[in-house]
């Protein structure tokens, strides 16, 4: 059944978590009114401060992600728990570990009115580095212990963090971590291009240790962000990307369908008998794809 999607968005943005959770949905589901939802959506995006969290299972990311919002919430005058959405969202096989539906979601809550959306993601290689493509800041965890200083060289997280926690600073060997990472950092190749030097804070998230400055980090993150403009150019890169995704999804359904059709098998046949060759096959397809 049809939904008023308009309707939706309206109380979504007063604050209704169950029109935001049906928004979410249709997202997910990639309902048939996906379109609709997301020209209702774009118009009212662009406010909210994205954080990505990731990190080897177990690290602490949960229990930091819990502290964090507790300690927004407590800086809020009337804050009640309304004023935190949690969600969470299967990968659906999608390689790399990110929901396909995530920059979609993201868009909800942002249209939604939410001023920080806090997006955190198992740190299994792939996902790592598609957090930071969606998120305007990027925090990375490490634990003592873990072997993750190696796990770290390994994902290229050294590219992507703007930000390290060491969590589980409670524990033996996390100066230990403190130093092999300082130690990649200076091996690295630092991004040169960017004069932001990430910050390497140490916490004890199950005691809410570290975390005002993780968030003053966060904050400083942002705010370094938006005074270069380079928050403008990662959200022109973040939406480039996501359209070029969709332009590459959609040719390669065309293309899919292809099979099912009378040119392409023509066409292979014509290579066949050497009438034509592959390069000029290709060309006729376009061709026909382009007039879609
Ligand atoms: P996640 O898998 O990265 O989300 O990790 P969790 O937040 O679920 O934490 C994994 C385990 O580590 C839990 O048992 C936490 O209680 C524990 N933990 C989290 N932070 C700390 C910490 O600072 N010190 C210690 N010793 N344990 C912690």
């Amino acid at each position: 059944m049809a939904v008023d999607v308009a309707a939706l968005v309206t109380r979504a943005r007063e604050g209704d978590h169950r029109s935001v959770a049906r928004l979410i949905s249709l997202v997910e589901n990639a309902s048939p009114q996906l379109r609709e939802v997301m020209a209702a959506l774009t118009p009212h995006t662009g406010q909210a401060q994205f954080i990505g969290l990731t990190g080897s299972p177990g690290v602490g990311k949960s229990t930091t992600t819990g502290a964090l919002l507790g300690d927004r919430v407590r800086m809020q005058d009337h804050a009640t728990d309304r004023d935190v959405y949690i969600r969470s969202m299967g990968t659906r096989g999608h390689l790399g570990g990110l929901s396909w539906a995530a920059p979609q979601a993201l868009r909800v809550l942002d249209a939604a009115g939410c001023e920080v959306v806090l997006v955190e993601t198992v740190g299994v290689g792939q996902a790592e580095v598609e957090i930071a493509s969606l998120a305007d800041s990027t925090v990375v965890m490490l634990a003592p212990g873990m072997g993750d200083g190696i796990q770290a060289a390994k994902a290229g997280i050294l590219e992507v963090a703007d930000l390290y926690v060491v969590n589980k600073a409670d524990r033996e060997g996390a100066d230990a971590t403190i130093r092999d990472l300082r130690a990649m950092l200076t091996l690295g190749d630092k991004k040169a291009k960017e004069d932001w030097t990430p910050p390497i804070i140490k916490t004890i998230a199950a005691k809410g240790e570290g975390i005002d400055e993780v968030a003053a980090a966060l904050d400083k993150h942002y705010a370094w962000l938006t005074s270069t403009g380079a928050l403008e150019g990662r959200r022109r890169k973040r939406i480039a990307d996501e359209i070029e995704n969709l332009v590459v999804t959609n040719l390669r359904e065309q293309v899919g369908d292809l099979r099912g059709g009378e040119l392409l098998p023509d066409l292979a046949e014509q290579v066949m008998a050497g009438t034509t060759d592959p390069y000029a096959a290709a060309d006729k397809i376009i061709a026909t794809l382009e007039r879609n």
